[in-house]
């Protein structure tokens, strides 16, 4: 027998073939050796011909050059934080690629020099929000209200309702973020209720501001009593009103849900929200009031290392500028064109073989927003063993278990995305 060492092609000439040397310029040299080196070490096991090696290497290759990918959300949970919550539309992720290079984004020009950086951003949520005397713009809502303490109530006290000591995910907890820059909490009230008085006694000398937490991701029902805003401004000192989820105005389907221009007329001081919920924007935190407060703000050391970068600014202007986002298509989509849709998959799927069919179900809002609203939804339903397979392909898709089915739940699933669905379960 032949020693199969001797036909294998050296790397040097393997990484000069054209596809190789392509997939150098694509993903830099580091990943596609790894992927050579891996094939060759099969010829040499004897697992694949020394002729297959450049084939094998390139077959092995990812994508891109970073590891996250692409996965179409048919959870029925529309602002999915495992899934990075609100998908970009078109035309945030026109302006987000059009940012990425070199970009004017603090410079004028015009006359050539230094400008305010991200002023178109900040213009776009200025008119979204005509309420809103002053607007800035950073990393996420947790930063907002990490500036808020920073600035309105060093070693002072945040006055804050027990039932709003809210844990926003992965651990992390509102109360903790806000302790962690040295303002003291003063808690009013008790988990299910609290009244006017209770505040007013809290408020004194050390009194930084008021904060209302929106309750985004539970709900407490029964017997219960919360203050609003309007009467948190009678109290004679700032009223922040952190409302989660970043709607701007009310929105119908959401009734319960607070919007930043209802909270901002009922006087709340400043308004913080996130970009990447039910906005459908980047991710972001918005800070939206009293224009002295959030030039405050903006001027606070801290807030250099709580500011967004280039991309963030293109895709929020996009989002707030363009048209509807994906988050607010799919949330407002109706239940009987999703079902449409879902027959129209299911038929297909079963003409192929394939036992599905189409069922109404209930989708939700998620991402911390709209805790126990159903969304009247649609799903193509599938035998429970398609759910990995489908979860392990190239572009994933990930549905969800109910009742021993696989669902693909089209709520948060783009109508183009439907045939790419389709050829996904057909394998
Ligand atoms: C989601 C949420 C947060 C955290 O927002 P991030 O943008 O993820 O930092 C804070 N407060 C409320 C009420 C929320 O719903």
């Amino acid at each position: 027998m032949t020693d199969p060492r001797r036909h294998i092609p050296r790397t040097d000439a393997l990484l000069a073939s054209p596809r190789l040397a392509e997939a150098v310029r694509a993903l830099g040299v580091a990943t596609v050796k790894a992927a050579v080196v891996a094939a060759q070490r099969r010829a040499r096991a004897g697992e694949i011909e020394p002729s297959e090696v450049g084939e094998v290497a390139v077959a092995a290759l990812p994508r891109l050059a970073a590891s996250l990918r692409r996965v179409i959300n048919a959870t029925g949970v529309v602002v999915h934080t495992n899934l990075g919550r609100a998908p970009l539309s078109p035309a945030a992720r026109a302006a987000v690629d059009e940012a990425a290079g070199t970009t004017d984004v603090e410079f004028d020009l015009v006359t050539g020099a230094r400008a305010k950086r991200g002023r178109g951003a900040l213009a776009a949520l200025a008119d979204a929000v005509p309420d809103a005397g002053g607007v800035h713009v950073v990393n996420n809502n947790a930063a907002a209200l990490l500036l808020c303490a920073l600035a309105l109530a060093p070693g002072r006290e945040i006055v804050i309702s027990r039932g709003e000591l809210v844990e926003i995910g992965d651990g992390f907890r509102i109360p903790e973020l806000l302790r962690s820059t040295g303002a003291r909490l003063h808690e009013v009230g008790t988990t299910n209720r609290v009244h006017l008085r209770d505040y007013a006694c809290a408020i004194g000398p050390d009194t930084g501001f008021v904060l209302k937490v929106h309750p985004s991701n539970f709900e407490v029902t029964g017997f219960t009593s919360t203050v609003d805003i309007a009467e948190l401004t009678t109290l004679g000192v700032p009223v922040i009103a952190d409302i989660g989820s970043g709607l701007l105005a009310p929105h119908p389907l959401l009734p319960k849900e607070p919007d930043a221009a209802s909270a901002l007329r009922a006087g709340a001081s400043l308004v913080t929200a996130s970009g990447d919920k039910l906005l459908g924007g980047p991710q972001a935190g918005l800070l939206l009031g009293d224009a002295e407060l959030v030039e405050r703000l903006r001027r606070h050391p801290a807030a250099r290392a709580l500011r967004v970068d280039k991309l963030t600014l293109a895709a929020l202007e996009a989002t707030l500028r363009g048209p509807l986002p994906p988050v607010r298509q799919a949330l407002e989509a109706s239940a009987d064109d999703l079902f449409a849709r879902a027959s129209a998959l299911a038929a297909k799927l079963s003409d192929a073989g394939v036992d599905a069919e189409a069922v109404r179900c209930l989708a939700a809002v998620g991402g911390g927003g709209a805790p126990g609203v159903e969304l009247p939804s649609a799903a193509v339903s599938l035998p429970e063993e398609y759910g990995e397979p489908l979860r392990l392909r190239d572009v994933p898709v990930v549905g969800r278990l109910e009742r021993g089915r696989c669902l693909l739940d089209l709520r948060a699933v783009a109508p183009a995305d439907d045939s790419e669905l389709l050829d996904a379960v057909l394998g």
